[in-house]
């Protein structure tokens, strides 16, 4: 009985993968041809590789699996074009992937783990919980998959906005970036690529210094430390001061913008003075706002604040944008596609976390 346990080889990069062929004494361009077979063919069978010899088709088959997940549902928002994917791994947990059609852009939001550790009291992954850091091939199949069932054009942008922290599941992370941003796959270009984060100073400084120059996007919510901390537990460990010093870095080293995420809590972010304080903030970096209208996370039955907040109302919302932009800041409102099936940013949260 051989009880070898398989490598994921979608987790390996284009380097690693090299390195592989090389210490079987095969040729490094074995790799290219992998990757190709991989991401521009989209096999799910090591013996459909047709450019590679039989024998090495096998030996890859007992070293490695292409096993990563498995679509098992397909929900249709009936109020959009947004359509949610949900997954099982191979160990039994569900996760959720979003496809949020707009015309020429059509965007992909992914996950990074199952659920998430940092609690945030708005999100329907932190009231999950979190279980486990999706593995690298587990993150860029969430795109591999979609891509299979829409045509590998359909997708054009991706964005890491999904269940989880991409920055602390950081170097699979790193990976899914090298992979999808790789010469030798259908390649998606670094700016079609947003990370967002909810603030981790050394992460966003190291995710400055790597190749691959994607956009970053950071949750801010409130520019007061106060009022962050007791929304987002992590701003006690990570004050705002640290947070921003990280991504005015990050603006510099790769000639980005940042974008700041803002979803509107009634009575919590949306006063006078926020207006004031995320000017400033603003105007010290190369920025955008992002303001999102806070969905609903009832369907969690949350516990303690997370049952208090409210949305800002659309005409509060209105007057709150138009006063930034008063001040020459420049802002987004984000549409809340997908309401009805719980696909919208932050309701993504599986109930059965384990399928069986
Ligand atoms: N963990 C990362 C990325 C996943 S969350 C982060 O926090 O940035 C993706 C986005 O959804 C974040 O901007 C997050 O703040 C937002 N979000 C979370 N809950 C939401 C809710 N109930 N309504 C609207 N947006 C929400
Ligand atoms: Fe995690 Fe982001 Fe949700 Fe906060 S908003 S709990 S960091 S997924």
């Amino acid at each position: 009985m051989n009880s070898k346990k398989k490598i994921e080889i979608k987790g390996l990069t284009l380097s690693e993968l090299e390195q592989y062929f090389l210490s079987i004494g095969e040729k490094k361009f074995r790799a290219s041809q992998v990757f190709n077979w991989l991401y521009n063919n989209l096999v799910t069978k090591f013996e459909d590789m047709g450019t590679l010899p039989k024998g090495l088709r096998k030996k890859l088959n007992y070293d490695f699996t292409l096993k990563t997940l498995t679509l098992k549902e397909v929900q249709n928002s009936t109020l959009s074009e947004t359509k949610k994917f949900l997954f099982s791994t191979q160990d039994d947990y569900s996760i959720e992937t979003v496809l949020i059609p707009g015309g020429d852009r059509n965007t992909l939001c992914i996950s990074t783990q199952v659920g998430c550790p940092l609690d945030c009291k708005f999100c329907a992954t932190g009231v999950m919980g979190f279980k486990r850091n999706l593995t690298i091939g587990e993150i860029v199949d969430q795109y591999f998959l979609t891509a299979k069932e829409f045509g590998k054009n359909f997708i054009s942008n991706i964005v890491f906005m999904g269940m989880g922290e991409p920055l602390i599941n950081f170097q699979n992370t790193l990976g899914a970036l090298d992979i999808f941003t790789s010469q030798h796959n259908n390649r998606i270009s670094r700016n079609r690529i947003t990370v967002s984060t909810s603030g981790i100073p050394d992460q966003i400084r190291a995710l400055a210094d790597s190749p691959y120059r994607i956009k970053l996007a950071l949750s801010l919510h409130s520019a007061f430390d106060d009022v962050r901390s007791k929304i987002m537990p992590v701003n006690k460990r990570f004050p705002l001061a640290d947070v921003l010093d990280a991504v005015r870095y990050y603006s510099k080293i790769t000639d980005t913008r940042i974008t700041f995420e803002y979803i509107m809590l009634k009575g919590i972010n949306d006063r006078e003075e926020d207006i004031r304080a995320l000017t400033k903030i603003c105007r010290s970096l190369p920025s955008k706002i992002n303001v999102i209208p806070f969905n609903s996370i009832a369907h969690m039955s949350p516990e303690g604040i997370s049952q208090e907040l409210e949305p800002t109302s659309k005409v509060d919302i209105e007057t709150f944008v138009s006063k930034l932009r008063d001040n020459y800041i420049t802002v987004m409102v984000r549409d809340t596609q997908g309401d009805d099936i719980a696909a919208a940013c932050g309701q993504l949260a599986t109930k059965n976390i384990k399928l069986t």
